[in-house]
């Protein structure tokens, strides 16, 4: 028995599907410690949207641990923290005209939506949040009272309260206008709905399945969060910083929510980090009001800074997200139509993909022929039935083709047995 399975916790879930033990990685690849090369389409679940070991961000990095920066500094003034801000600012921020302060709320994706929620919470003076079905936010308390899954929401212990699902984007196929539950309750005294503080949102489900919201129901969302003075929170750890196109996933929408959550590939070299970004008028913390530990780790604002600098000065990355998600959603078309009696259904926007089988089961199949063809991919959604591919930004055209044969390879290896 491995010292894994002697020592470490059952609760580990990647390693199950990918069982072999990982050494050195490079770009889109990862190699086991047999020098196995294995092509990695999932990317640190969007940890890595610009692939590991990023030689750009790999020098800064080394540059600054040569120099003996500091590495842990709480939330000390740091001249990497002042770096990272300036960029934010002038890359990020300034060109998309967004007027946001920055919280650093904890190393983890987690770590911002408490902390957004706690904010919305303190700022309107209300307990309610309204949530949508299959979102997920992550395994703290907070962040799991708005998240959907039931086998997670399971492990909370207590009851998760203070939330309401509403239906998400397509949650009834199109058979209801959008939002009319959601607005007939808000509008009805007696609905039993309390007012609620926020919304929150994410613009294309990860976990909960690929699923992406239209722009036309982001849009309304907007509008409605804006007409009954609900804050929108829009989640971004997993669809920002590029995963879909532009740096934010809900730019495409035009709209500009009042909070927006950012993890996973913020820090680009998948170092903890996470970012609360909050409308300035919402600043209304006290010092040491919300607090912790790990929230100014430098060598991640040296990567992030290097990052931003290196891929956001221009829109290239964005035009080549977009289109690679393109060719990937031309490739799963052709995958529905050559198996027509399979009901497959293609999904995602920009590269966030998504194939969702019948079932969980072959799901999961087609992702272990995938792995022993030398593909890593995952599943999402409620049961499990959807292929997921969330490959790095940065992969090449070559590497992109690969991948793709692959998977139609395994879904026939599947399919045909
Ligand atoms: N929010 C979204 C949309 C996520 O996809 C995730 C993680 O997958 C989280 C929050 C939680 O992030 P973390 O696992 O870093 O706590």
């Amino acid at each position: 028995m491995s010292i894994f399975e002697a020592l470490e916790s059952q609760v580990r879930s990647y390693s199950r599907g990918w069982p072999v033990v990982f050494d050195r990685a490079v770009g889109s690849q990862l190699f086991a410690e047999d020098g196995t090369p294995y092509l990695d389409f999932f990317a640190g679940a969007g940890a890595l949207n610009y692939g590991h070991n990023n030689p750009a961000l790999k020098q800064a990095l080394i540059d600054y641990l040569q120099r003996d920066g500091v590495t842990h500094a709480l939330d000390m003034f740091t001249v990497a923290k002042r770096d990272f801000l300036e960029t934010v600012n002038e890359r990020v921020l300034k060109p998309r005209e967004l007027d946001y302060k920055v919280v650093f709320p904890g190393p983890g994706g987690a770590n911002a939506v408490e902390a957004a929620l706690k904010l919305a919470r303190k700022v309107t003076g209300r307990e309610s949040v309204i949530n949508f079905t299959n979102a997920f936010h992550g395994m703290t308390l907070g962040a799991l009272s708005v998240t959907g899954n039931s086998m997670k929401r399971g492990g909370a212990g207590i009851p998760l309260v203070h939330a309401t699902p509403m239906p998400y984007d397509q949650y009834f196929d199109g058979a209801y206008p959008d939002f009319l539950y959601f607005e007939r309750l808000l509008q009805d005294s007696g609905s039993g709905l309390n007012e609620p503080a926020a919304v929150i949102v994410e613009t294309v489900q990860g976990e909960g399945g690929i699923n992406a919201a239209g722009i036309e129901w982001l849009k309304g969302l907007a509008e409605l969060c804006k007409r009954h003075d609900i804050l929108l929170i829009v989640d971004d750890v997993q669809m920002g910083c590029g995963r879909t196109g532009p740096f934010f996933s809900f730019e495409e929408a035009g709209i500009t929510p009042d909070i927006v959550c950012l993890s996973k590939s913020i820090s680009g070299y998948g170092l903890p980090m996470a970012l609360t970004l909050i409308r300035p008028d919402l600043d209304v913390w006290e010092p040491g009001e919300h607090n912790g530990t790990f929230r100014g780790i430098s060598p991640a604002f040296v990567t992030a800074t290097a990052a931003l600098r290196t891929y956001w000065s221009d829109d290239e990355l964005e035009k080549s997200t977009k289109a690679k998600g393109e060719r990937i959603g031309a490739a799963f078309d052709e995958i529905v139509t050559a198996y027509p009696e399979a009901n497959l259904l293609a999904k995602g926007r920009g590269l966030a993909r998504g194939l969702e089988f019948a079932s969980g089961d072959l799901a999961g199949k087609v992702c272990a022929a995938a792995f022993e063809r030398g593909l890593l991919m995952e599943t999402s959604g409620p049961d499990g039935e959807v292929m997921k591919l969330l490959p790095p930004l940065t992969l090449t055209d070559d590497e992109l083709g690969k991948g793709l044969d692959i998977i139609a390879e395994s879904v026939q290896t599947v399919l045909s047995k």
